[in-house]
């Protein structure tokens, strides 16, 4: 059977019509993923279920065992992943509410464990395009499809966290032709290329960045949007696990290969 994992962000911890048939507790080389990860099933396709933060969202983002998060997964057989996120909008164009399917990333992190490879093996992954080009299309499609508004063809950058960036940082991101901005994409993207496993992120605008309105920026606005979304999100996510194909025609399945030195 078909195993899609998905990675629920801040406010989605279950998706609503999902059998659940099992909870499974990994243990990896890399330490605990953030919580149990879940087992359901949706027509053909196992789904694996993980609360990025924790069912209890204990895990802020810079704590988050990204490492073990993915090496789960792996273990478990998955070969797809749809990553769901809360972002801060920094185009104008977007509004709270709206989802973005990003193409292309930006690192801005400096205190993360970002690769599975320290130690004797070297391995350089080709990440020009940082996010599967198949599952990007089956959640564009799934998009068309319901109706659903998906901005394409946006530039996410990842920052540390956890506090809110300040005006100029923003400011900069925006000259800099960035779309919008959250604390997680890296390093769950590059992880997932180096597992061989595909990666996309289906992006909720929780907020407008800092300085965009003049409003001060509050976790209840980021959390009244997100379980305002949640419905949309579960029947999107529905959707796209009819358009993911059987059998993988990308080539993030051979990621390793002539990439180590
Ligand atoms: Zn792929």
């Amino acid at each position: 059977m078909l195993k899609i994992g998905i990675i629920g962000g801040s406010g989605i911890y279950n998706i609503q019509g999902i059998v659940i048939k099992d909870r499974k507790k990994i243990i990896t080389p890399f330490g605990d993923p953030s919580d149990y990860y879940v087992i359901g099933e949706h027509f053909d396709k196992e789904i694996i279920f993980l609360p990025r933060h924790g069912l209890r969202h204990h895990f802020p983002p810079h704590k988050i065992n990204y490492r073990a998060n993915i090496w789960g997964f792996k273990e478990l057989g998955v070969e797809r992943i749809l990553s769901i996120s809360a972002v801060g909008g920094i185009n104008p164009v977007l509004r709270p509410g709206m989802f973005v399917v990003p193409d292309q990333i930006i690192d801005m992190t400096k205190r993360r464990e970002s690769t599975f490879y320290e130690g004797e093996e070297v391995v350089h992954i080709d990440f020009t395009e940082p996010f599967c080009t198949e599952l990007r299309s089956a959640i564009l499609k799934a998009g068309e499809e319901s109706g659903i508004e998906l901005q394409k063809l946006s530039t996410y950058v990842c920052v540390d966290g956890p506090r809110l960036e300040t005006k100029a940082e923003i400011r900069i991101f925006m000259n800099m032709g960035i779309d919008i901005v959250g604390m997680t994409a890296i390093p769950e993207a590059n992880l997932a290329r180096e597992a061989e496993i595909c990666f996309a992120i289906i992006s909720v605008v929780t907020n407008y960045a800092a300085g965009i309105t003049g409003e001060k920026l509050t976790t209840t606005e980021v959390m009244k949007v997100m379980n305002g979304s949640t419905k949309k999100l579960e029947s999107i996510i529905k959707q796209v696990l009819l358009f993911i194909p059987d059998s993988r025609g990308c080539a993030c399945k051979y990621a390793l290969k002539d990439a180590r030195m």
